[in-house]
């Protein structure tokens, strides 16, 4: 077994191998231009750019032309939230979204704020979870649009998007969810979910880093967006800028992988193994579990330690990474605004600790690191105890 064993796959994935196969030849030999139309190369690279808009469509259950390839799914929220607010200005400026979204969404929706958009955060109950009466309750004839994660990155709480789209409809609202963390862990289709608007990105389903692609409806309705970048009238004029080939094939060859290994019941054997970590871990002193028991996705655990510091649990988890909460928040000593927003107490939400298993997670890692937080564990209360005497 590799050192230090990685149980990390919710900040990013491994590339599949078959994957790093499937972009190889884009960079050396077929390395055209995909707007290029004057030649072979050209040619190739634009039909290589098509095969994986196709897988990618087929993935998520919507046509090709529904989807634009973005930089991540950090650009395709910012490009959902901003060019949505910006293409229906006439109709209203208020946008919904929950308090346990991505830092992505968060900071898109402070800066429309700053611009006089206003933004109703709608609360969680302690699994998580978005109130259906409360979101009813929010929803104005000036609302423009909702976003809600699917699947949460901190605690793998999924929410019942299916209904929160179907409300959204309802009432005329244009819907957008952030799928980045389901996307090849369960099913997700876009007309069960109901969403006009869906963003994704390949390195968190064993794809390369920087693209993603964002999904928005053409018809009934068909979905205005104002670019956020523009130039050279890329992908429908949308998104401007030479499209990166390589990285694209990665993430088409990435999504058909992800395709056959949900309906060939992946998902499910990731989350008997993440049951197991769970069994060993709450078997704990302390532990309080912040991940749902159901309703959840299969590759998430966290849970908080009382009366233990978060930092001095990664220092005594030397060989495996993990995370506390998120790593796009650990620059920040700040408790997750996830946790805080479930009710946890700050130094419970400090004591976190994330988990994450991928395709690549064996039973030997499971038990190497559960092994391993049970001694660290043991071994912060002795020092607490001590300490204490
Ligand atoms: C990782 C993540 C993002 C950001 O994705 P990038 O590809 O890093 O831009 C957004 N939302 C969720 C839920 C994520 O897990």
């Amino acid at each position: 077994m590799k050192r230090p064993i990685y149980m990390d796959n919710a900040a990013t994935t491994r590339v599949d191998p078959r994957v790093v196969d499937a972009m190889l030849p884009y960079f050396t030999e077929s390395y055209g231009n995909a707007s290029s139309r004057n030649h072979a190369f050209g040619w190739e690279a634009e039909e290589a750019v098509e095969v994986a808009r196709r897988r990618l469509a087929s993935l998520l259950g919507c046509e090709p032309r529904e989807l634009t390839f973005v930089s991540g799914a950090t650009e395709s929220i910012n490009l959902a939230l901003k060019g949505v607010t910006a293409a229906y200005a006439s109709k209203g400026r208020h946008v919904v979204t929950t308090a346990i979204e991505h830092p992505a969404v968060l900071d898109s929706t402070k800066s429309l704020e700053k611009e006089g958009v206003e933004v109703t955060y709608l609360p969680v109950d302690a699994e998580g979870r978005v109130a259906m009466d409360r979101l009813e309750a929010a929803l104005r004839p000036d609302t423009v649009l909702v976003s809600v994660i699917l699947g949460n990155n901190e605690t793998g709480v999924v929410q019942s998007v299916s209904a929160i789209g179907d409300l959204c409809r309802s009432k005329e609202v244009l819907f957008h969810t952030d799928a980045t963390q389901a996307v090849g862990k369960m099913p997700v289709d876009v007309a069960e979910l109901s969403c006009d608007l869906l963003s994704c990105s390949a390195h968190k389903f064993h794809g390369p880093k920087g693209v993603g692609v964002l999904f928005s409806k053409r018809r009934s309705p068909r979905v205005r967006l104002r670019p956020l970048i523009d130039g050279g009238g890329h992908e429908s004029g949308v998104r401007s800028g030479t499209l990166p080939v390589p990285a694209i094939v990665g993430m088409g060859r990435a999504a058909e992988l992800a395709r056959v290994a949900v309906e060939e019941g992946e998902p499910a054997r990731i989350a008997a193994l993440r049951d197991e970590l769970e069994t060993r871990l709450l078997q704990l002193p302390g532990v309080v579990r912040n991940t749902p028991p159901d309703g959840r996705l299969p590759h998430i655990l966290n849970v908080s330690f009382q009366e233990l510091e978060g930092e001095s649990l990664l220092l005594g988890l030397r060989d495996v990474a993990v995370s506390s909460g998120s790593a796009c928040a650990s620059a920040s000593l700040d408790p997750s605004h996830v946790l805080i927003a479930l009710g946890r107490k700050p130094e419970l939400a400090r004591s976190a600790l994330r988990l994450s298993l991928s395709r690549f997670t064996t039973e030997e890692e499971v038990e190497a690191v559960a092994e391993s937080v049970a001694a660290t564990v043991t071994e912060l209360r002795r020092l607490r105890r001590q300490h204490h005497s």
